[in-house]
């Protein structure tokens, strides 16, 4: 006995078949409750292949609207939704991808006010936001409640990408921090200022939904401990290990 519909065992019938998916891992997908933190580039693609992977309940939050020079990368959304919440133009197109997944709409941006409740609620967060300040919140947040937490950051032709499980010794994201100065992919230098190409947003969107899949069903191993760089010039694939920071404000032994 299943609680697979004879439909979602044809459906996700390649995935299943994955034997470190198999039925319980897509059951698990199914009941899977994810928090996806900006719908921008990031979050569009990683969004749209956790939906169609058949990720039960998700929530989408970002107070920005639709821009024209944003579709160039951001895939949800379209011409005729320009001016829209992109919480909410997401929505609309993830629907039509899989009605089976449930979508909460936040049209607002992550704050003290509201991170606790919300990170609490979901089971993965993944962090699809474009500025530092976001991504330092979601992390002190997600270390508090140890929420398994996907990171990824895009910009030019490069890109990032960590996942956090907060086990023992394990680094947190203001460990990485030491390393943002000459990684513009971490840091507030922004694509309006220094540009990005369209795909490099779309592969680390996916990575990121690569890896909230593994972590709900515990295949393979996480990108923990480490930071995956993407090089999208050299077509570089690099993973640099990390270590706890004892000194860490957010998660260092010597800090408390
Ligand atoms: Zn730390």
């Amino acid at each position: 006995m299943t609680d697979l519909t004879d439909q979602e065992l044809i459906r996700y019938h390649r995935q299943i078949n994955l034997k470190s998916i198999d039925i319980d891992g897509q059951l698990a997908i199914k009941k899977a409750r994810v928090l996806i933190v900006g719908l921008g580039g990031l979050g569009c693609a990683a969004a749209q292949y956790l939906t169609v992977a058949g990720v039960g309940q998700m929530t989408l939050v970002d107070g920005d609207n639709v821009d024209l020079s944003n579709l160039q990368r951001q895939v949800l959304h379209t011409e005729s939704r320009v001016g829209f919440n992109k919480a909410e133009s997401a929505k609309q197109t993830l629907e039509t991808l899989n009605p089976a997944t449930k979508f909460a709409v936040m049209k607002t941006f992550l704050d003290e006010s509201n991170i606790d409740t919300l990170v609490n609620a979901h089971d993965v967060v993944v962090d699809c936001s474009d500025n530092m300040t976001t991504r330092q919140l979601l992390n002190q947040i997600c270390f508090r409640y140890k929420k398994p937490l996907v990171s990824g950051a895009a910009i030019r032709f490069e890109g990032q990408v960590s996942t956090f499980c907060w086990l023992q010794d394990e680094p947190c994201y203001q460990c990485f921090s030491q390393f943002f100065s000459n990684q513009g992919a971490s840091s507030d230098d922004s694509c309006v200022m220094s540009g990005v190409i369209a795909p490099i947003v779309g592969v680390v969107g996916s990575v990121q939904a690569l890896e909230v899949l593994k972590l709900i069903t515990r295949a393979g191993n996480p990108l923990s401990q480490q930071m995956l760089m993407i090089d999208g010039l050299t077509g570089q694939f690099r993973s640099m290990k990390v270590k706890k920071d004892p000194a860490c404000p957010v998660c260092g032994v010597l800090h408390k």
